[in-house]
């Protein structure tokens, strides 16, 4: 999910789901929505990679909002008001953390993953504490890493566990205390995906792992340019699907023989494809936060999974599954105060000196723009 200078990942296979970490506080109902929006209402697994609020921030909601069945968390110890009200929500739940053992499996669906990391309880940077997982599916394999550092890496080599993945969700948002060398070597991934905020204050991600990822000839995909980013593994061939394509050189075609198809909610779509087309943004009240959308088409529109994005602010909402425009009618879009068919938020989300709206669909095309 592109949640900005954070890390918000999830993951579906058949009817299980698992989400590792929430993003910021701010991003919790953007979170929460967007899983809605995939249709799930249970999730396996939560997984807190460590206690900064960038991973943890929409955890309580996301909590708060799903059936779960296991969450697992580092045993480091933070005192913010952010994991305090993790534990909070924890507890008021009854439920217990699964502290992460590195060599454990769990199953997940048709697929499982295995623990690598936390390889120590005594860390001077709470990053170190990130859970780290290596996720396969068939053939498939992806390497989540929440924060770790290289004191972390180096542990996972010196612990020879199997690092190679088709797929590295890149440490740490890209920065230069994670990603060394000979840990990128072991992991040889095909794929890298950095999950960074436009313009953050870290200069996140760093020009050097760029070039590392670069060298080996990496693709590389970044939420802070292709917004949210999907990998779809049908078990032997992995394809990505972005929100928008901004990628400036390599184009997004996978080099392998069979590509399936980049249907990001393939399993929710019902059997006749939804028309596509006719949806417009109709206009946008700054001031009042009201957006009206017009179906101009003959047929009704399911908006499932698009989303509504308010370009200066970067913040985007994701119709919930079952959003339907009827032909020829309007549908209005509230934030703030105002009062319209569907809420996005009780925050004022547009800037009333102009910032223009975009609709995405769930294909992630942008079909109209305002
Ligand atoms: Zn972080």
């Amino acid at each position: 999910m592109d949640v900005g200078q954070a890390d918000a990942i999830l993951i579906k296979q058949g009817t299980s789901a698992m989400l590792v970490d929430a993003g910021n506080n701010a991003d919790a109902e953007f979170v929460v929505q967007y899983i809605k929006a995939q249709g799930v209402t249970k999730l396996d697994y939560v997984i807190g990679t460590h206690p900064h609020e960038d991973h943890i921030g929409g955890l309580d909601a996301v909590i708060r909002a799903f059936q779960i069945e296991r969450i697992i968390m580092p045993k480091a110890v933070a005192t913010t008001k952010t994991y305090e009200d993790v534990l909070a929500v924890i507890q008021q739940k009854g439920f217990k953390i699964t502290a992460p053992v590195p060599g454990t499996k769990f199953a997940f669906g048709s697929a499982s993953f295995t623990v690598l990391a936390p390889n120590s309880a005594d860390y001077e940077s709470l990053n170190n504490h990130s859970v780290v997982i290596r996720l396969v599916y068939g053939k498939t394999s992806f390497l989540l890493t929440g924060d770790a550092e290289n004191i972390s890496e180096k542990e996972m080599l010196d612990k020879a566990f199997t690092l190679k993945s088709d797929v590295l969700k890149v440490s740490h948002h890209g920065s230069d205390t994670s990603t060394t060398t000979d840990f990128l070597g072991a992991v040889d991934p095909r794929y890298a995906v950095i999950s960074v905020g436009k313009d953050n204050s870290y200069g996140h991600p760093s020009s050097s792992v760029i070039k590392r990822l670069q060298d080996r000839g990496v693709q590389v995909y970044r939420t802070d340019e292709n917004g949210s980013v999907t990998a779809i593994s049908d078990g032997a061939t992995i394809t990505f699907a972005v929100q928008k394509d901004g990628m400036t050189d390599k184009a997004k075609t996978s080099s392998t023989p069979t590509p399936a198809a980049p249907v990001p909610s393939a399993p929710t779509q019902p059997a006749a494809p939804p028309k596509r087309g006719g949806v417009v943004i109709q206009n946008v009240d700054l001031v009042k936060e009201i957006v009206t959308l017009k179906n101009t088409s003959s047929e009704d529109v399911d908006l499932s999974g698009w989303m509504l994005l308010s370009v200066k602010g970067n913040q985007s909402f994701v119709f919930p599954q079952g959003t339907i425009i009827k032909a020829g009618s309007t549908l209005t879009i509230a934030s703030g105060d105002a009062n319209g068919d569907i809420k996005w938020t009780n925050k004022n989300i547009w800037n009333n000196d102009g910032d223009p709206a975009q609709l995405i669909d769930d294909m992630g095309n942008v079909v109209s723009e305002y």
